[in-house]
């Protein structure tokens, strides 16, 4: 896999653990948003191996399928953050676009070794977002799998690109290739750059909770171990050449958001200046900030059977809980500690 020291890789890697004895190479460049400590109760065990690289190092990659020879690669990795790829496009060129090129280039070649060697078995499943099929306005259908592309930011065009070449390389080259495109994630060990950790940061921290323009943006959001089971059913049971759409049927306003949290802030952890809601401030809005987000997950439903099990009001209060109980990982992130952390307290090949 790619991407697992980020928010959902990391996740997967401790989901796909916790039941199965399959190893996984972990391929993460450790950006600002790669953090091993998410991964600290793996750091002996040999069935995570850990290997600090860049995805578009195509030597790096054709080396590790060869030594490892997986059986599918699962791609996480990528630069994630919109605001950030509004000010700095280029490293979401890089990654998204080069970075996937250079997998499914290395893919390709991978599988003719297994052709050729009888093992026909081979997927590549690659990790995209519903941000892709651009902006709806309050009374459109919500996206399926087969509106049109319409990406707004750099973010969404350059994941919008890394699909196109992972399909171009199913139709034209015959790579099993899966792409699912998800809602909103929220969880466990998220960078506290996204909306949700970072009010909730901001929060314990007194400090203002910012939100964007008048705050009707509306997103769909999942809890992330519900991404977690349907990345698993698609890698298992999905057909190749395929794209699934993945959502928790959960349309919310990101001011909706942020009372939600500020109000079980109030009920789990009160503060004595009064409620969490009076750090709310309003600022200048993200340029082309698209409107609002809605999938259709339909059809993976219908075709694996797959529904989230967490609804928002179960996700949302595991999620509080869960930052509540881990100070000190906060910490580490504002205090940069944690991109010590790999030097310190892991081996990396
Ligand atoms: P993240 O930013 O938390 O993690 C990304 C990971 O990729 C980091 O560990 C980083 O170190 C690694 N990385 C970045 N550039 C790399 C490179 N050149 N080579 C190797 N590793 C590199 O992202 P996330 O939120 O976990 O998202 C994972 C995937 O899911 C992404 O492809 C994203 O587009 C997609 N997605 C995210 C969401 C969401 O809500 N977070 C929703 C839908 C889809």
């Amino acid at each position: 896999m790619t991407g697992g020291a980020g928010f959902i890789g990391a996740n997967f890697v401790l989901d796909w653990l916790a039941s199965s004895d399959e190893p996984i190479v972990n391929l993460d460049l450790l950006t600002y948003a790669g953090n091993l400590e998410t991964l600290s109760s793996l750091r002996d065990d040999a069935r995570h191996v850990f290997v600090q690289g860049d995805i578009c190092d195509r030597a790096l990659v054709d080396r590790l399928l060869a030594e490892h020879r997986p059986r599918a690669i699962v791609h996480f990795a990528a630069e994630s953050h919109v605001d950030r790829s509004i000010h700095g496009p280029g490293d979401f060129v890089r990654t998204n676009i080069d970075g996937t090129f250079t997998l499914l280039e290395a893919a390709r070649g991978y599988r003719a070794t297994l052709d050729a060697a009888g093992q026909a078995d081979f997927r590549f499943l690659h990790i995209s977002t519903d941000e892709v099929y651009g902006s709806l306005s309050p009374s459109d259908p919500a996206f399926t799998e087969t509106k049109a592309y319409e990406p707004n930011s750099p973010y969404s065009a350059s994941k919008a690109a890394s699909d196109h070449l992972v399909r171009a390389w199913h139709h034209t080259y015959g790579l099993p290739v899966l792409t699912t495109n998800c809602s909103n994630n929220y969880g466990p060990w998220q960078f506290p750059e996204k909306l949700i950790p970072l009010m909730i940061v901001n929060a314990l921290a007194g400090k203002p909770l910012p939100i964007y323009g008048d705050g009707q943006n509306v997103r769909d959001w999942l809890y992330v171990s519900d991404h977690c089971s349907a990345i698993r059913e698609v890698l298992a049971r999905g057909t190749p050449g395929e794209t699934y759409n993945i959502g928790g049927w959960n349309e919310k306003t990101n001011i909706e958001i942020v009372h939600a949290l500020c109000a079980l802030l109030d009920e789990m952890h009160p503060r004595t200046e009064g409620s969490y809601s009076q750090l709310i401030t309003y600022v200048t809005d993200r340029p082309g900030h698209d409107r609002r987000y809605a999938i259709d997950a339909r059809k993976i439903e219908r075709e694996l059977g797959w529904r989230p099990a967490e609804t928002f009001d179960t996700g949302i209060r595991k999620t509080v809980q869960w930052y509540l109980d881990h100070p000190q990982w906060i910490a580490d992130v504002h205090s940069g500690a944690y991109r010590a952390w790999v030097a310190t307290n892991y081996s990396t090949r």
